[in-house]
């Protein structure tokens, strides 16, 4: 990597780079820090082979980053359940094959800096897979989710992850219009299945792109 003049981006990429030397030492496979969006894009599209099935769950990064397209353009069968088409039979069946599939790829709400994913759930899909997933598992990871400790990881999933994702939905809890947690006991309430993984499960190969820009939320 060429060095890097703007002090902010060199300390993003310093930080960047621990987190992927903890994420290593907790047991993923493989862990590399990139500066860009397209960066990531490319680096996902050619660790996963042409012609392989991939499930895509709900995550703005994979889609920000253009994944789904290019991997489409390389014959990969990419299985998603954001499809307006789809009903409640015929969704069930959508989310469960997304999590069998070849290769699992999601973002995640937060990453500690001593390497643990923290994430939040409303149905489970997104947190099972990526803790148990049956093919390989890809995390592709803004830095804007980078955070020091489980605590601080917990909040920013709640007050900074969950508001845009309810807004995105069109729920109607109160974080859409407070703007951060209240721990409400809203009908609709989005937080339901909080997943840490400490360590890479066993019995599964997970691998980590670290960006060094803003992506998702
Ligand atoms: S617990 Fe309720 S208020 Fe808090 S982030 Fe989740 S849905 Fe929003």
């Amino acid at each position: 990597m060429n060095k890097l003049t703007d002090p902010l981006k060199q300390a993003t990429e310093a930080l960047g780079k621990k987190i992927c030397a903890a994420l290593l030492s907790n047991g993923y496979k493989s862990a590399v820090y990139v500066r860009t969006a397209e960066e990531a894009r490319e680096t996902a599209s050619d660790m996963i082979p042409d012609g392989v099935s991939v499930g895509i769950p709900g995550t703005v990064t994979v889609r920000q980053i253009g994944l789904i397209e290019k991997l489409e353009a390389k014959n990969c069968r990419v299985i998603h359940h954001w499809d307006p088409a789809l009903t409640r039979e015929t969704r069930s069946p959508r989310l469960a094959a997304e999590n069998s599939s070849d290769w699992f790829v999601t973002s995640s709400n937060a990453v500690t800096f001593d390497g643990r994913m923290v994430n939040i759930d409303g149905t489970g899909n997104r947190v099972a897979g990526m803790a148990w997933g049956t093919g390989k598992i890809l995390f592709v990871i803004g830095m804007n989710k980078a955070s020091r400790d489980l605590e601080s990881a917990l909040k920013r999933v709640r007050d900074i992850a969950t508001p845009p994702n309810t807004v995105r939905v069109g729920m109607t809890t109160p974080c859409v219009t407070l703007g951060c947690c209240v721990d409400c006991n809203a009908p609709e309430r989005s937080c339901r299945a909080v997943l840490i993984l400490e360590r890479v499960p066993f019995g599964r190969e997970s691998h980590v792109i670290l960006v060094g820009e803003s992506l998702g939320y």
